[in-house]
């Protein structure tokens, strides 16, 4: 079939002037981009189109490491496959073998030739990548002809008919389906091997004989035909074809679907192919194949760092099916000490060509290395801030990719929990250590054991933290991996899929922890001589890679212990000092303000540490529960008249005082905007008889008589009820208290010598009337106040636009308004008309359906909201065009959102302190040019 297509040569469709020029965009309509010796059509910068492995395997070519010959069929032809009901393009057809036609010229083999066989691997690979989440096939062209060819020409018929078996195995797999039918059955192929190496006697897979490998072959034939009705293809080209189908297939399987929920990688991008060349790691002894990371990516010590397993294909490596050794241990093997010089060079080449830290893949063959694959290699967050770290000072890489790489919200990984040393030594000292794994994913989890994936997801439901334990993990485990607070494996290396993940999530994870043994069956755990349950408490030190029995205590990060509590020095801490110069650097670029929303002196003190520059909200009400305040809160608003009213807020106005001088002390000069009243009165009032009686008590009230006032305050819908500026403008006397406070305490600590920036804001706008009524109020008490105490205030007045009314009349709001600050929950809330917290029932479903792509009250609706929001931005400039414009809504700590109000051209956002360095770097990403 190859034969007869393909007329129309490969070289002329990919002409060397085409490649050259072009545009990171490719030819309009081209499918395939070439990369060997001769002709090389993509490079690097291509990743949108030709998926991240395939630019990187060309920019490798073109710098002269030695790939295999391949070409890859871009992203668009992935889109296309899906836009056509799941069909290839036209012509795809023809021009895959007009490709393999070229690679065949270039390698001097000829698919399905019984003497001289091309073999090929299919390789998914999209912009991004997605570790193991597609498949990948190898030996392709491999059938009951070639596979004699290949033992022929090789002289190791052992290898060449262990090639076809796994050739067999994966396809039969990954393009007929042949799995295993649910969680805890067995890999059908992995059954069937079982069972002839139980007949013949034999432990390992490579005790199998020439001979047993073909009756291996025979029984995988078998297998397929009876559970599919189907032959497996002997046409090289019918397997290329079945093949580039599966793969585009598995861009939609479960798997990738929920990897790229989590990463928040557009469906649309779709998957690039790569048909490539086979290399073998397989052949002998003078083979390997290996992973390697140019640093340390657990802890970004400049190390050179992976592993290689002797004869061995690359999925054996990540698979965890044997351990292999760790690769600086080449060096010291006279097979391969040439080679590791080579690593050496490559290691060096890499870093320097890439400008980052490159998790490579690599295969030898006869002694002969061959790269097979590069990437900016995934990091813990301690890894991301020593790398960056020391990169930009050895200028390998410079100091905008640092930022622009970086994963803001992997930064909050810094201030995970450690061990509680006391509690750390104890464990340790009780001979509650049971083994030592390997440290894959560093910080302390302690929690309930549990075996499987569907445990671990229902346990963290239900609110319990669990440690997840699995001989080796996969990708169908990934939804217990995010539920779980740890992962323990018992086998596999460092480059493991368990290592890879916790890596990439942040989990605490140790792995090949070799001393274990984990029974499935029973839900046991066993180790030097104990037996943990199911449900039993474990603790690992993914930092060390220790397994305790029990739970030990967590400490604060050592982050944490110089920012918050100070109990350790800058100076001491190498983590912090890494840390303190990422955030440095991200200031150089930052332009958007950075502010909290903190409601006590203690929290601003914290935000400050975090780098805040001011508050961006604080919420009065929250001061209101405190000690016995909220006896006279309650008895203000059970009040039946004015006057019993006013004399229960007075009791109120020195506590108010007092709270509000203490942050202006500890904003020492920042701004702060201070939001006047905001929640419906009934949430301040009990509501169970009991402490309804005592309050009456208290009051010296009768008990009916609170019922029926708290009952008069019950609303059907309180989020759209009576609150916000609704209550100012209905009890004034609120209002006046508040701002009165805050005007004494502001004159207060300005006489001291203290700076202050009050900026009062009024919540629920939606009518300019409104505004102005509470506006009146505020400027008639702070001229009150300003005469009795003979302080001069500056101060603001503005409002929350959080109702999608105040956006749309921004420009009328603006006349009275001197900020706009984005109360983004609310107005996502009105926006959408969905309360926030009713959607638990429905949000869940609907992220999985993809209606919404995130959960719109933690990444902002930027098509629906975001409208609004540009609509107020629109509207309050043209009014007043140095009108003061922030968010503070629970948007403001999250990347995507904060990237969005960057572009939006806000003065600042607002966050929780701990929230503050990942919203930091994110508006450092954001003035670089990010975008998602
Ligand atoms: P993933 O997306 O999971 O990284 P890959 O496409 O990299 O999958 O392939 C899986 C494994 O197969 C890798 O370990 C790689 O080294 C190996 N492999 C892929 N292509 C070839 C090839 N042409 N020759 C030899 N090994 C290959
Ligand atoms: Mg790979
Ligand atoms: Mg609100």
């Amino acid at each position: 079939m190859a034969t007869t297509l393909g007329k129309k040569s490969a070289a002329k469709n990919s002409s060397k002037k085409g490649a050259g020029k072009e545009s990171k965009g490719g030819k309009p309509g081209r499918m395939i981009y070439y990369f060997g010796a001769k002709q090389c059509d993509g490079d690097g910068t291509m990743k949108s189109l030709l998926g991240g492995k395939g630019a990187n395997l060309a920019q490798m070519t073109k710098i002269g490491l030695p790939v295999p010959p391949g070409f890859t069929i871009t992203t668009q032809v992935c889109i296309d496959y899906y836009k056509h009901g799941k069909k290839f393009p036209e012509g795809l057809e023809g021009k895959v073998a007009s490709f393999v036609k070229l690679l065949e010229k270039e390698t001097g083999k000829k698919f399905g030739d019984g003497s001289n066989a091309l073999l090929v691997s299919v390789r998914s690979g999209a912009r991004d990548s997605m570790p193991g989440m597609m498949d990948t096939i190898l030996n392709l062209g491999l059938n009951d002809d070639t596979v004699k060819g290949l033992a022929a020409a090789t002289g190791n018929p052992r290898f060449a008919y262990d090639s076809y078996r796994r050739f067999i195995q994966m396809y039969g797999d990954v393009v007929m389906g042949v799995q295993k039918r649910h969680e805890n059955e067995n890999d059908p192929f992995e059954e069937v091997m079982e069972v002839l190496k139980h007949e013949l006697g034999v432990h390992n897979d490579t005790d199998l004989t020439e001979e047993s490998l073909r009756e291996l072959i025979k029984r995988y034939l078998h297998l397929i035909k009876q559970r599919t009705g189907k032959n497996f293809p002997q046409d090289p080209f019918v397997q290329l074809l079945g093949a580039l189908g599966s793969v585009f297939g598995s861009w939609m399987n479960d798997r990738a679907i929920l990897y790229r929920r989590k990463y928040k990688i557009p469906d649309e991008w779709g998957t690039a192919v790569n048909v490539q060349s086979m290399v073998f790691g397989n052949m002998g002894d003078d083979c390997a194949t290996g992973v390697a990371f140019t640093r340390d990516p657990a802890t970004g010590e400049d190390v050179f760092y992976g592993e290689y397993l002797v004869n061995a294909q690359g999925e054996d490596v990540v698979a965890g099916v044997r351990t292999p050794k760790p690769v600086a241990e080449m060096a010291d093997d006279p097979m391969f000490a040439g080679t590791y010089k080579q690593l050496e060079k490559v290691r060096e080449r890499l870093e320097k060509k890439f400008g980052d830290v490159q998790d490579f893949e690599f295969t030898v063959e006869k002694k002969k290395l061959y790269m097979l694959q590069t990437r900016h290699g995934k990091r813990t967050a301690l890894a991301y801030v020593k790398i960056a770290h020391d990169m930009v000072k050895q200028k390998l890489m410079t100091p905008e990719h640092a930022i622009q790489s970086a994963d803001p919200d992997a930064l909050s990984q810094l201030l995970a929990p450690i061990f509680d040393q006391a509690d750390y030594a104890a464990a340790k000292n009780g001979g509650r250590l049971l083994t030592t794994g390997l440290a894959a994913g560093p910080g302390a989890a302690t929690g309930q054991l549990v075996f499987t994936a569907s445990k671990a997801e229902e346990l963290a439901h239900a609110g319990k933290k669990v440690v997840l334990a699995r001989v080796e993990t996969s990708p169908e485990d990934l939804r217990g991996m995010i539920a779980a607070e740890g992962i323990l494996t018992s086998r596999g290396g460092v480059s493991s899929h368990a290592a890879l993940v916790a890596r990439q999530m942040g989990k605490v994870c140790v792995a090949g922890a070799g001393g274990i043994q984990i029974d499935y069956a029973k839900g046991t755990l066993n180790c030097a001589g104990q037996t943990l349950r199911e449900g039993d408490a474990i603790s690992i030190n993914g930092s060390t890679g220790e397994v305790f029995a029990g739970g030990i205590k967590t400490a604060d990060s050592e982050l944490l212990q110089v920012l918050i509590a100070e109990t350790m020095k800058p100076e001491d801490s190498l983590v912090y000092q890494y840390y303190a110069f990422i955030m440095k650097l991200a200031d150089k670029y930052r332009k958007l303000g950075l502010r909290t929303n903190a409601d006590t002196p203690e929290q601003v003190k914290h935000a400050i540490a975090f780098g805040a520059e001011g508050i961006g909200l604080t919420r009065t009400e929250h001061m209101f529960f405190e000690g016995d305040r909220i006896d006279a809160m309650r008895e203000m608003i059970l009040a039946e008249s004015e006057e019993v009213r006013r004399a229960a807020l007075a009791k109120l106005l020195p506590y108010q005082r007092d709270d509000f001088e203490g942050i202006f002390r500890a904003l020492a000069g920042r701004p702060a905007t201070i939001r006047l009243l905001d929640p419906p009165l009934h949430e301040f009032v009990p509501h169970e008889a009991k402490a309804q009686a005592d309050l009456a008590k208290k009051l010296g009230l009768s008990p009916e008589k609170v019922a029926v006032r708290v009952a008069a305050l019950h609303e059907f819908n309180p989020m759209l009820g009576h609150r916000g500026c609704r209550l100012g403008i209905s009890y004034p006397e609120i209002s006046e208290m508040q701002v009165r406070a805050i005007f004494e305490a502001a004159a207060k600590v300005q006489k001291s010598g203290i700076k202050v920036k009050p900026e009062i804001m009024i919540p629920l706008v939606g009518f300019k009337k409104e505004l102005d009524n509470q506006v009146e109020l505020v400027h008639a008490v702070a001229a009150k106040v300003q005469k009795e105490t003979g302080e001069k205030i500056r101060y603001l007045v503005g409002t929350m636009i959080e109702i999608p009314r105040g956006a749309l009349t921004a420009d009328e709001i603006a006349e009275t308004a001197e900020f706009f600050s984005f109360g983004t929950n609310d107005l996502t809330q009105t926006c959408l008309g969905m309360s926030r917290d009713d959607s638990a029932s429905f949000l869940p479903h609907y992220t999985e359906l993809g209606i919404v792509k995130a959960n719109p009250f933690a990444s902002l609706d930027t098509t629906g909201v975001g409208q609004l929001m540009q609509i107020a931005v629109d509207k309050g400039r043209k009014t007043r065009a140095g009108i003061k414009l922030g968010i503070c809504g629970e948007h403001g700590g999250d990347p995507h959102s904060v990237v969005f109000c960057h572009n939006l051209g806000l003065d600042y956002v607002s966050c929780s302190p701990f929230r503050l360095p990942v919203a930091r770097l994110a508006a450092a990403q954001a003035s670089l040019g990010k975008t998602y």
